[in-house]
């Protein structure tokens, strides 16, 4: 398959790993933003191909694992008490808030619906014209537009029963977050590829000439994230600091002109609060005043009190600090099939990556887990 298959040529990534051998003279502390490419270089084995010298340390980039307790609480309390038709992507669903997650509230009752996109909350919407349907909006750059556009859509059929629960994360505020952290240690980052695909390239500039740190935009494949690696290190061993782009199939500096008028159009900056990192200005997105029908957090008056749990680690690890083993219950009592933390329910959570591959499937013979 063109554009996969090439970048999953084991001899190629081989070479990268080589390369990567030959030019590492100094320990590094490379972060992959993005929990896609956690997971990928995991199940690809790629950690065991780098030299010792190169820790990576695993980013805030899963939408599941920053969405706070108090979000989950109130799309339970949307299904619960208000009665709304609750409408989520399925990997919301076993994330824990303070009562449980979205199956033990569909098991109480309420009316949770899984939906493969924004737009399926629509023809819900229509076929339902007495009840109030809510789509949980959680997510980074990537799904705003396909939110805005639901937005947009709703607006122009005249459909006044939807409405979005926005949780919404930008990545640039968490790259300035960790970099101003005097506890974390990150020497370069991996972009993700996917939301600079949305944003363009050059929102990461100005972080890279603030915090002189290497940021290389990267894909996901095996070969991406070889290449992304070695570019980072050949910065940091050249003790240069530039913005380069290794994913140039699908990143373009300017980024997606359509998806970005439509985010541009429905939402602006605000102040969010990141599950476990805390509250910051500017670090997500919120529905402008113009489009206020469609924001259920305004619609329905919900107020939010905020509870964490205490004993998961997952801000730390977002953060970079620590790694999933090094908290005490992980593949413990926090497992996949009983998590305590959202980093062990996501399929792009960093715990739930480490128990499946390195827990899990302890066998290097294990298919999926060499390139
Ligand atoms: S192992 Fe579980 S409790 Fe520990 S940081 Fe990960 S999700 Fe949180």
């Amino acid at each position: 398959m063109k554009y996969t298959t090439e970048f999953r040529d084991r001899e190629l990534v081989e070479k990268e790993a080589r390369h990567i051998h030959e030019i590492t003279h100094q320990t590094w502390r490379i972060m992959e933003v993005c929990g896609g490419q956690t997971h990928a270089l995991l199940r690809y084995g790629l950690m065991d191909l780098l030299p010792e010298k190169i820790k990576l340390v695993h980013g805030p980039g899963c939408p599941v694992c920053v969405t706070p307790v108090e979000v989950l609480d109130s799309a339970i309390d949307l299904a619960e008490n208000k009665k709304a038709i609750l409408c989520s992507f399925g990997d919301m669903l076993k994330v824990p808030g303070s009562r449980g997650n979205l199956f033990d509230c569909r098991a109480r009752g309420g009316d949770v619906r899984v939906v493969y996109s924004p737009l399926d909350c629509l023809s819900i919407a229509k076929q339902n014209p007495t009840r109030e349907v809510v789509f949980l909006a959680v997510g980074f750059e990537t799904t705003a537009p396909a939110h805005a556009l639901a937005v947009l859509q709703a607006e122009t059929l005249g459909i006044k029963n939807f409405s979005l629960l926005v949780s919404h994360y930008l990545v640039p505020p968490a790259l300035r977050l960790i970099l101003s952290n005097p506890k974390t240690q990150v020497d370069g980052f991996l972009a993700a590829g996917h939301v600079c695909t949305i944003m363009g390239a050059e929102e990461y500039r100005p972080i890279v000439d603030e915090f002189h740190v290497p940021i290389v935009i990267t894909g996901f494949e095996p070969l991406d994230l070889m290449q992304g690696i070695r570019m980072v290190v050949e910065q940091l061993e050249s003790e240069t600091a530039k913005l380069q782009n290794q994913y140039t199939r699908s990143v373009v500096d300017s980024g997606n002109l359509v998806a970005r008028q439509a985010i541009e159009k429905v939402f602006h900056s605000i102040r969010q609060s990141w599950r476990g990192l805390g509250e910051y200005e500017g670090s997500g997105l919120g529905l402008r005043s113009e489009y206020s029908q469609y924001d259920a957090w305004a619609k329905f008056g919900i107020r939010v009190h905020q509870q964490e749990s205490t004993s998961c680690l997952a801000g730390d690890i977002m953060m970079g600090i620590k790694r999933p083993q090094d908290c005490s219950h992980f593949g413990k009592d926090c497992r996949p099939d009983h998590p305590m933390g959202a980093p062990m329910v996501s399929s792009e959570g960093a715990c739930a990556a480490y128990f499946k591959y390195r827990v899990d499937n302890q066998s290097s013979s294990h298919p999926e887990k060499r390139v």
